[in-house]
């Protein structure tokens, strides 16, 4: 059974595929390359859904997502086919440096953390931001042994167990909050870190098990880095992805409103139309896809509704660098919920990526909301711009008045895969068995991240077996 779809199955007439964020676009991408046609049903303006890139006073601006990890492969392998690969960039590693704010100050995160497990002695010691019981307890965390069959638990709990409260609180719930938007107390250890749960049942310590794991690690390649993107911003990924699908795929702009099955054909209904294919897609975040299969699979709907979402946005600060005579030698900084602020997180952006912020201003692109801190994103813009600015000048004490100031909201984006995700998985897959040309593709399954996301497109378009 492939993942998120029972079986296989025959195609010639146009594919539907509803959403055309990157999932949905990456499916039209690999049944195009497959010679297969599509139709993609979206309804907003531009393609992408929270991938938007705009220029602002000659700043290259990400509304969403900036980058994608590039150890997982898939961003990079459609980028490369799309004939993007020299316009790749990654991000610069040998000036990354991410601060942490405790008791209102700017605190590194001591060399050698690798989210909140200690690699390397000194630089753990020697750090203002654990304080001495919390550094003992990392000390004494390489002494536990190897604990298999463990159940999912939340990464809080995972992380309180091992380093205590104050690891959750000043590394694991920011570090988090940067992706997830989430509450560790109800993300899952099974589904968000994965691979620190093989490690406590192989190892015991995560220490251990994370210097085992570089241990065995392959030599860095020169040029490396955490992060990669293209030099003009994702949005390019989206135009190319347009571009190449355009000969095999039709796009409507609607809104897919429900969807019924009859003799094995779906009917998908939008404003004035009615559309039908043997095959769809369904690559809406989970709660949208819930609304369509209401009346078609009520239980289906029910589980994917209970994928949760937090609402987010991202607000692009630019100044006129001769107004700002601070400088920030850092890739950005976290803000624990513990500090009490709009913000949770800030990035330099000139001094993560090249190309993104030209000599004579300064972008800084903020982060508000997640689970707990969602009411922001009801402020009028007016009062976003306030908090923000009050944020800058409290935190950076950086009062100068900016050029422009962008928001982007993101409601209901960023899927939360809270305690029981993977059983939940099973019972999607489960039912989806009584839809065999059904595949659900989209960040509320197997990965939040854009190459997760191409991923699950790709698997969906090859599913479909010519
Ligand atoms: C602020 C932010 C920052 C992020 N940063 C990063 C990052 O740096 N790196 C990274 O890898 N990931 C990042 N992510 C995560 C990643 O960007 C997303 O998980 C991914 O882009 C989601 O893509 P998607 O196509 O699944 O969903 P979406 O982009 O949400 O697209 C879904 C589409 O479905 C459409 N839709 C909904 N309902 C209907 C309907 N009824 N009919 C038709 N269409 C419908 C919507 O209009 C939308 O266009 C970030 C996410 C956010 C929100």
């Amino acid at each position: 059974m492939s993942r998120l779809s029972c079986s296989s199955s025959v195609s010639s007439n146009p594919s539907i595929i509803i959403g055309g964020g990157i999932s949905g676009l990456s499916a039209a991408y690999y049944l195009a390359q497959r010679g297969l046609p599509s139709i993609l049903i979206e309804p907003a303006p531009s393609l992408g859904g929270v991938v938007q890139t705009r220029t602002v006073a000659g700043c290259l601006l990400e509304g969403g997502p900036d980058s994608f990890l590039a150890a997982k492969p898939e961003a990079l392998a459609l980028i490369r086919e799309l004939g993007l690969g020299d316009a790749v960039i990654g991000s610069n590693d040998h000036q990354r440096l991410t601060w942490i704010v405790k008791g209102g100050r700017m605190t590194p995160i001591p060399d050698g953390l690798m989210m909140m497990v200690p690699t390397r002695v000194l630089p753990t010691l020697t750090s203002p931001l654990l304080s001495w019981s919390t550094k003992m307890r990392m000390g004494l965390e390489l002494l536990r042994s190897p604990r298999s069959g463990m159940p999912d638990r939340s990464v809080g709990e995972f992380v309180e167990d091992h380093y205590g409260r104050e690891a959750v609180d000043y590394l694991a719930e920011p570090l988090l909050s940067g992706v997830y938007g989430g509450d560790p107390y109800q993300l899952s250890i099974q589904s968000v870190l994965p691979r620190y749960a093989e490690m406590e049942a192989r190892y015991g310590s995560l220490t251990k098990g994370t210097l085992a794991s570089l241990a065995q690690a392959p030599p860095k390649q020169p040029g490396a880095t955490l992060f990669q993107t293209l030099q003009g911003g994702l949005g390019s990924l989206i135009t190319a992805l347009e571009k190449a699908i355009a000969p095999h795929c039709r796009l409507i702009r609607a809104s897919a409103q429900s969807i019924s099955r009859q003799d094995g054909v779906y009917s998908v209904r939008i404003p004035g139309a009615t559309l039908n294919s043997p095959h769809l897609v369904l690559a809406t975040p989970a709660w949208a896809a819930a609304g369509l299969l209401d009346s078609l699979d009520p239980g289906l709907a029910q589980c994917l509704r209970r994928i949760g979402y937090s609402s987010s946005a991202t607000v692009g600060v630019i100044y006129d660098r001769t107004d700002v005579p601070q400088q920030f030698p850092a890739f950005g900084f976290l803000v624990p919920r513990r500090e009490r602020r709009h913000l949770v997180a800030c990035t330099f952006v000139d001094q993560k990526f090249n190309h993104r912020v030209p000599p004579g201003r300064l972008l800084l692109r903020c982060f508000l909301g997640g689970a707990g801190n969602e009411a922001i994103l009801d402020a009028s813009d007016d009062e976003i711009r306030s908090a923000v600015l009050a944020d800058l000048q409290a935190l950076l004490s950086l009062t100068a008045k900016p050029i422009a100031v962008e928001i982007s909201r993101w409601r209901r984006s960023m899927a939360q895969y809270h305690v029981g995700h993977q059983a939940l998985l099973g019972e999607i897959e489960n039912r989806l068995c009584s839809h065999p040309q059904l595949r659900l593709a989209g960040n509320g399954y197997r990965g939040i991240g854009i190459p997760d996301c191409i991923r699950l497109g790709k698997e969906a378009a090859n599913s479909f077996h010519g």
